[in-house]
């Protein structure tokens, strides 16, 4: 072999750490620093390609799991990013995100606030267009889940709560931002492997799941019969190592268990996927949900 250099081969299912974890629970909103073992957002490994050069991004939960993860591929691929995420303790998390972004040479703002709110959602919206002037790329992916045993321990202000967070949410900010979105923008929303496999203690949040998939579906038929050149697609998602699981999985020891990988995923695994649809290369895709969900199916 003369100067080819030859990627490592490694059998993805032993790439990154197997159940059973520490058990270390954590209080709603949850934070990266509790965590153990440790994500991988892509800090060390994600190498841009320019697919996203001059482009705008808003993300919704970009502070930590996977929206910190597309965060710094979306910056690395040449784009400005707008991190929303919820709590103050989470300020760690969301500036840490920003340092990333900014040493892609990128900008960065962040945007603290419950999205269950319309009219914060119109303010998240308004900060991008005052800072960046256009909005290219929407990720609603921040979301609330809950795992209750019974149809009984599920309080009626959690069900309104999860459905307020994790859809009303995805309204407000399409309408909003849709005026700012140039032709060859797009809007991907995180779903979940949920939405085809309900988990029986997250009967809300699974619910919300399959909503998000029917919403994808149908923005993308609107604004393509209204010729706005704004592509529409999901992430599904399976298990994924992140914050939201300490904080919402009381058996978060064996989590990611119940896949062919026998592993959850890692926030890094799952950025390509947004990438993708975020970029020309998708130029043709609009309507779809990608998979991500280390083997389990989705059909
Ligand atoms: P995460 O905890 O890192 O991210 C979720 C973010 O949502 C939080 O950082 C928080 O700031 C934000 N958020 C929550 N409630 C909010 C509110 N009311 N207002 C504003 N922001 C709010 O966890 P994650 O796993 O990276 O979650 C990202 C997305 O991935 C979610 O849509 C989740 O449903 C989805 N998902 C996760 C998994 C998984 O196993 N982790 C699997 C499938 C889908
Ligand atoms: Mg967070």
């Amino acid at each position: 072999m003369k100067n080819e250099t030859r990627q490592q081969q490694e059998n993805p299912a032993d790439k990154y750490p197997k159940p059973p974890f520490p058990k270390k629970p954590q209080d709603v909103p949850g934070t990266e620093s509790a965590m153990d073992p440790k994500a991988d957002h892509g800090e060390q490994t994600y190498k841009g390609k320019a697919r996203l050069t001059g482009k705008v991004a808003v993300i919704t939960g970009g502070d930590s799991g996977i929206g910190k993860a597309v965060a710094i591929a979306f910056a690395r691929e040449g784009a400005d990013v707008l991190i929303s995420y919820l709590d103050d303790i989470e300020d760690r998390d969301a500036e840490d995100t920003a340092k990333y972004v900014e040493e892609a040479g990128r900008k960065a703002v962040l945007v603290k606030g419950d999205i269950s709110s319309e009219r914060h959602c119109q303010k998240i919206i308004e900060t991008a267009v005052k800072e960046f002037g256009k909005i290219d790329i929407l990720v609603n992916n921040a979301a609330y889940q809950m795992s209750r045993e019974t149809l009984q321990d599920i309080p009626a202000w959690e069900w309104e709560k999860t459905f307020a967070v994790n859809i009303h949410s995805m309204f407000y900010l399409c309408k909003a931002a849709e005026p700012h979105m140039p032709p060859g923008s797009s809007i991907i929303n995180t779903t979940s492997v949920n939405a085809y496999e309900p988990n029986p203690t997250l009967l809300p949040y699974a619910a919300t799941k399959a909503a998000i998939q029917n919403f994808t579906a149908n923005l993308s038929q609107i604004l393509l019969q209204q010729d706005k050149g704004i592509r529409v697609n999901a992430v599904a998602p399976g298990p994924i190592w992140t914050p939201l699981i300490p904080s919402t999985i009381p058996d978060h020891e064996h989590f990611g268990e119940n896949t062919p990988f026998e592993r959850p995923g890692q926030p890094a695994e799952v950025a390509p996927a947004y990438v993708f649809l975020a970029s020309d290369e998708a130029n043709y895709i609009s309507g779809a949900t990608l998979p991500v969900t280390g083997g389990r199916i989705t059909i």
